[in-house]
């Protein structure tokens, strides 16, 4: 029998991110023993300290808070509006309102723990992704929170549909650990690493949304899927760098395809200035980019040119400065790139995942279906429907805040159930298999040929072929070779390649989830844009997707929207007539979303 080690606290919290440590925080503000467990090292893994990062908000508590810009003509009734606008009506409306409500609070707490502020504007609050983690590092530290690094959970323990804990793989010794809690928040963010290229950490692999789903929760909109417009496609070390984006947002630039035409020059005013003025620029310039690859538009690696166009260099240069000093963006030097903007000389740019909408269903206390599990930020479904505009940054920080308190308060009236140890051997035995077997799939070759394919099949337009092509293949790759996984080294300790295989069951289920998800749904919306269904559909398709894991299999369902204050209007509209008619229900409070 595998060896392991028992810990217990009472809330466990999985994932290190913004939502993790918030709603650690939260647990313990409770007076109860909280652990919180990161698979990559603290304060530095995730999508938190990747993000640029802006905080959004109603400009009207903003505008009462001291030191920041914020519109006083703003209110929460518009930002609603917004939100429920920019989702396309698949929003749960009780949890864009406990967003739109916590928001100013929780701002303010990060402002007063230390977090510095680079700049703010009508709605939003500019600051840095590291500086948020920094803070709340800190915060948890001050605050006796067992923080825990290197260690992947793996599966959640259940019994009676109720948290039992959690099966951990500390990834420095290779030994498995079995945590005993009382509830659990999970934290664990997206699943960009089933995509390539992607924008995210490679720790971004989807276990806590499949492992929940495994324990019985059910998981939702999983076809929403938004990519980042303008990512560096070239050269490879700055694949997947957002920066082109970033400055193509605040400053504009031209993009051209393969025949040197302007991409841009065919569509409609309204898409095209708030298409690349406003974050709209996601889901749209990414549509647009993807439309001309599938003509056969595309440069060498799949992208289009981006170029500064007549966009003004010194524009450029002060808005750099601010967000990437000398040319230094997370790591990299982009000396070389800020020469060729200056000399109007093109990169190419494409999409690349970057946020995921559906996740784990929660309801407004963040529970989920089986008790004691929470979840929260953006493994969680609910907030943003069918696209994201409005920031995900207030999202962690909102929404970890509540579900850890509640966390806290489920710890404080339930005691550990009892559990199954008997399930956890068997799980132990299957986890060790690809260090046994000889000579099976290579698991970085084979997750490298799903990521190449996800991006493909399953990027920002889809069809019902090639989704049925990428499902049989998900299903092969099921069948024969995620049972047959092998890694080179057989050695248990910090072995990355062991962890790849242990990975890709969770992206494999979480592709064929969503993409039977778009598969069945006939329609497009959002992000999910369908070739061969290509309106918007409100006399059908407003419903949210379920996944149900099932024995024979994964089973689409469709559920009613949660609607508090704003109703849809009937009627199916061409996909980017009813874009545009979602940009022009902004409100009229400027800004970037
Ligand atoms: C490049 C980039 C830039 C972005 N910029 C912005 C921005 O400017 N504004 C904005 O609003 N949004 C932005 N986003 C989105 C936003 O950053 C994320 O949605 C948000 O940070 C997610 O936070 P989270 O806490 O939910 O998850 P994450 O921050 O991703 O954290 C997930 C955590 O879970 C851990 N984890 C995963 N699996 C396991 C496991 N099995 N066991 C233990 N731990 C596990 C990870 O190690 C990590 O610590 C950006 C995203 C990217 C990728």
């Amino acid at each position: 029998m595998e060896k392991r080690k028992t810990v217990h606290t009472d809330v466990l919290v999985i994932g290190g991110g913004g939502a993790g440590f918030r709603a650690a925080i939260g647990a313990r503000e409770k007076g109860v023993q909280v652990m919180l467990i990161s698979k990559g090292p603290l304060g530095r893994c995730g999508a938190t300290p990747m993000a640029g990062a802006d905080y959004t908000l109603d400009g009207k508590s903003m505008s009462t808070i001291d030191g920041l810009v914020g519109d006083p003509n703003d209110s929460k009734e518009k930002v609603f509006n917004d939100i429920v606008t920019q989702g396309c009506y698949l929003n749960n409306q009780k949890l864009v309102e406990q967003y739109i409500d916590r928001a100013p609070h929780c701002l303010k707490e990060l402002m007063d723990w230390g977090m510095k502020i680079k700049m703010s504007d009508e709605r939003m609050v500019f600051t840095s992704g590291t500086g948020m983690m920094n803070v709340l590092l800190r915060k948890a530290k001050n605050m006796g929170v067992d923080l825990v690094e290197d260690v992947a959970i793996l599966e959640l323990m259940t019994k009676d549909d109720t948290i039992t804990g959690a099966l951990g793989l500390e990834i420095k010794t290779g030994e498995f650990i079995v945590f005993r809690c009382k509830s659990v928040v999970m934290a664990t963010g997206g699943w960009h690493k089933a995509f390539w290229p992607n924008t995210g950490m490679r720790d971004l692999s989807g276990e806590g949304i499949a492992m929940a789903h495994r324990a019985g929760a059910d998981i939702g909109n999983m076809e929403f899927i938004t990519f980042c417009c303008n990512v560096f496609y070239t050269p490879p070390m700055w694949r997947g760098s957002i920066a082109p984006y970033i400055l193509s947002l605040i400053c504009g630039g031209k993009l051209t395809n393969n025949k040197n035409e302007d991409v841009l020059k065919e569509y409609d005013p309204v898409l095209v200035d708030k298409g690349t003025q406003t974050e709209w620029n996601k889901s749209f310039l990414s549509h647009v980019t993807t439309k001309q690859a599938r003509e056969g538009n595309a440069f060498e690696h799949g992208g289009l040119h981006y170029s500064r166009g007549d966009a003004s260099w010194e524009l450029m240069e002060m808005v750099a400065s601010l967000v990437f000093p000398d040319w230094k963006y997370k790591a990299l030097d982009l000396t070389e790139w800020s020469r060729m903007l200056r000399d109007n000389i093109p990169v190419e740019v494409g999409p690349a995942v970057e946020y995921f909408e559906g996740g784990i269903v929660v309801n407004e206390k963040f529970e989920s279906s089986i008790r004691g599990l929470y979840a929260a930020g953006e493994c969680a479904l609910g907030v943003f429907g069918a696209n994201r505009v409005f920031a995900a940054i207030t999202e962690i920080f909102v929404q970890g805040a509540d579900a850890g308190m509640n966390a806290g308060d489920y710890a404080l009236s339930n005691s550990v159930a009892e559990a199954n140890l008997n399930t956890i051997t068997d799980i132990c035995d299957q986890m060790v298999k690809p260090l046994t077997v000889q000579n099976g799939t290579n698991p970085v070759a084979l997750r490298k040929k799903i990521q190449l394919s996800a991006h493909q099949h399953l990027g920002p337009i889809r069809n019902e072929q090639e989704l049925v092509l990428f499902i049989k293949m998900l299903e092969k790759i099921k069948k024969e070779d995620l049972p047959n996984l092998s890694t080179e080294s057989k050695s248990r300790i910090y072995n990355k390649e062991w962890l790849d295989a242990l990975e890709l069951g969770n992206m494999v289920h979480l592709l064929e989830s969503s993409a039977r998800s778009a598969l069945a749904r006939t329609e497009s919306r959002g992000v999910h844009y369908r070739e061969d269904f290509p309106h918007t559909d409100n006399d059908t398709w407003l419903k949210e997707s379920i996944v149900t894991n099932k024995p024979e299999g994964l089973s689409i369902s469709h559920r009613p929207l949660t609607i508090t204050g704003m109703s849809p209007f009937p009627g199916r509209t061409p996909y980017l007539d009813f874009i545009k008619q979602m940009m022009e229900a902004h409100s009229e409070t400027g800004g970037k979303h």
